[in-house]
């Protein structure tokens, strides 16, 4: 039987952001995805998986995604991954950062400047870039096998705000017809806030998942 993935999802921060811990027992290394704030709760996690994570991936780059980035970066010492249209997100000015009114430490540059079609290498597995712009320029999803984390783009029953600076409402709804609902109908997705679904939920619940839909 294949070896089942670790996936630890925590809530974090001050919009609820899910932060995943992912990774296979058997490499004994994994990564942590969007660390949203909370940063001991993520250290506690991390360590109760026994993982050590080697890379941090940021599925886009607002604060609710990468307010505890610093302060698991350097108890880590992983390497942290973001497409490149969103790493500017990272560059703040001084040891604190604000974005939205949030305060939060620095972090340091990013190692790794992600495009669409890249893969994240974490222990035995590998992970692959699917740049969906539109809840920001380069908002990311990540698939490893039928399992896809979402970050903002797409959630259960809804998908992330267009109306942030630098957001596409058209680009977004593309993203999601032509990136996402071309995936098998089993695929698990993992969103960057609230519960687990599938491809197969969406594409009969969401309304933002319908042919055509231009909304609002
Ligand atoms: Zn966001
Ligand atoms: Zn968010």
């Amino acid at each position: 039987m294949e070896e089942p993935l670790i996936i630890k999802r925590l809530v974090v921060g001050y919009l609820s952001a899910n932060c995943y811990i992912v990774g296979l027992e058997s490499d004994g290394q994994g990564m942590v995805i969007d660390p949203g704030g909370n940063a001991e709760t993520i250290l506690k996690a991390v360590s109760e998986t026994g993982l050590e994570i080697t890379t941090i991936v940021l599925t886009h780059g607002h604060s609710d995604h990468i307010a505890a980035l610093r302060d698991v970066q350097d108890k880590t010492g992983a390497q942290v991954a973001i497409h490149t249209e969103d790493a500017d997100f990272l560059e703040g000015r001084g040891s604190y950062s604000s974005q939205f009114g949030i305060e939060y430490r620095t972090p340091h540059p990013p190692d790794l400047l992600l495009r669409d079609g890249d893969t994240v290498g974490v222990g035995s597995l590998s992970y692959k870039v699917i740049h969906t712009p539109g809840h920001t320029p380069g908002s990311i999803c990540l698939q490893t096998g039928d399992k896809v984390f979402t970050g903002d783009t797409i959630f259960h029953r809804g998908i992330g705000t267009t109306l942030m600076p630098g957001s596409s409402r058209s680009q977004l709804l593309e993203s999601i017809q032509e990136r996402i609902m071309t995936l098998p109908d089993e695929t698990k997705l993992y969103p960057g806030h609230g519960r687990e679904t599938t491809v197969a939920i969406e594409r009969r619940d969401n309304p933002y998942t319908r042919a055509g839909y231009r909304g609002w």
